[in-house]
């Protein structure tokens, strides 16, 4: 298992550990759980704009397929790891099963910094990283679609190199596409509207209202954009968003629209819209709110800034933003945490729609979209509540438990093979 040893591998396995001592987890799929089912490591030669060639290190990584095809992003990041790409496809797997949809977990990825390259290399690199996974994906097997440092367009070159090896077009194969190729309406804001949703019905659970609740979101790719987006659109006053490189902190409330008419179409920077007082990020995780987003990168809030956060709810709208001693001292100091696997998972379930459309080649509108997410996510979220409630565990402990236990039960009914 030392390949995939990471701080982020250690933080997915020790939860994993947590939840299967609770349940009493069969000691068998215990081992196998702990471990990805397929893991695939490829290099990939770019050739770059002036000529040279460049080879970069992709990963996927397919943790569990007992329940259906497996399911997951792809990443681009300079730091992405073998370990990381591992847990991310561990947590696929629990986000998939609490959700009650028909796959397993996957992830991938590759460790480059994409914004250092030009669109054609982008492309070079995708197109090549497709065709090197190719044996392991396809609608049947395992569907990738966007995460960190990837969007619709990159997924568009993915399903083009797919469908160029097998002769015909194959939508079905990578979801997060563009409209035109068999996207599907409100994927692109369905990670945030789902953490949006699932906040609503916890400020509901503590009798707190959206129009007197604060909002900070750390990130603003795609999730904390739409989250932020969102929860100004339902009556919540957003005060502070970050990116990488700090944060903007209005007391008022940001308007975030025109924030990010500034920021998206006009190509300003978080500070020079002045929109706010510059902070760092560590500081914005300390600022006091209702509702706090962490939907950056993992391992934000540790045992080092955990005693200081002030939020009532913390929504994690990132995979594995929150360590495991951070998650204590949360918890022993009253935040009702909404777990990755619950609160992002409406990425995935809009993709599991965008999917089945792909493959019934029939598409829906958007209300049918947003109706339908709102009935699975809240669903699950009621789920979670009522677990944690009855076996007296925290909301993340249910959310897993729940999750590994849909799996478990396909493994056992399956059983081992030979
Ligand atoms: N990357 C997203 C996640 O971490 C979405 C995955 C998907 O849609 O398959 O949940």
């Amino acid at each position: 298992m030392n390949e995939f040893d990471t701080p982020t591998f250690r933080l997915a396995v020790s939860q994993f550990d947590q939840a299967a001592e609770a349940m009493h987890l069969d000691h068998n799929l215990r081992e196998r759980l702990k471990q990805p089912q397929r893991s695939l490591v490829v290099s990939i030669p770019v050739r770059m704009d002036d000529d040279h060639v460049e080879v970069f290190t992709g990963y996927r990584v397919q943790h569990d397929s007992s329940r259906g095809p497996s399911k997951g992003g792809v990443r681009y990041h300079p730091n992405v790891n073998l370990g990381e790409v591992a847990a991310l496809a561990m947590w696929m797997t629990w986000k998939c099963a609490v959700a009650g949809l028909p796959y397993g977990g996957a992830k991938g990825g590759v460790a480059v910094a994409p914004k250092q390259l030009s669109h054609a290399e982008l492309q070079r690199l995708t197109r090549r990283y497709a065709a090197e996974i190719f044996p392991l994906i396809g609608p049947d097997k395992d569907v990738p679609a966007p995460d960190v440092g990837t969007d619709a367009q990159v997924m568009a070159w993915m399903m083009d190199t797919y469908s160029q090896q097998v002769g015909y077009a194959v939508p079905g194969v990578v979801t997060g596409k563009p409209l035109s190729i068999g996207g599907s309406l409100g994927r692109e804001e369905a990670t945030g509207r789902g953490v949006v949703y699932v906040t609503l019905e916890a400020l509901q659970h503590l009798q707190l209202s959206i129009d007197r609740a604060t909002v900070v979101v750390q990130g603003f790719g795609n999730v904390g954009m739409h989250t932020a987006l969102i929860m100004e659109q339902e009556g919540a006053r957003v005060v502070a968003v970050s990116d990488v490189t700090g944060g903007l902190y209005n007391e008022k409330g940001l308007n975030i629209r025109e924030l990010l008419e500034r920021y998206k179409t006009k190509g300003q920077t978080l500070k020079d819209t002045k929109m706010g007082d510059w902070i760092t990020n560590e500081e914005l995780l300390r600022l006091p709110c209702t509702v706090l987003v962490p939907a950056a990168l993992s391992e934000q809030i540790t045992v080092h800034n955990a005693a200081a956060i002030r939020c009532r709810i913390l929504a994690e709208g990132a995979n594995g933003p929150t360590t495991l001693e951070a998650d204590r001292i949360l918890e022993d100091n009253g935040v009702f945490i909404i777990p990755d696997i619950l609160a992002n998972s409406g990425g995935v379930i809009v993709s599991y729609f965008e999917w089945v459309q792909d493959l019934q080649r029939f598409f829906w509108n958007e209300a049918d979209i947003r109706n339908r997410l709102h009935d699975i996510i809240t669903s699950a979220f009621h789920q979670t509540k009522l677990f944690a409630t009855e076996k007296r565990v925290s909301m993340r402990m249910a959310a897993l438990m729940n999750g590994i236990d849909k799996v478990a039960q396909a493994h056992l009914q399956r059983g081992l093979y030979p």
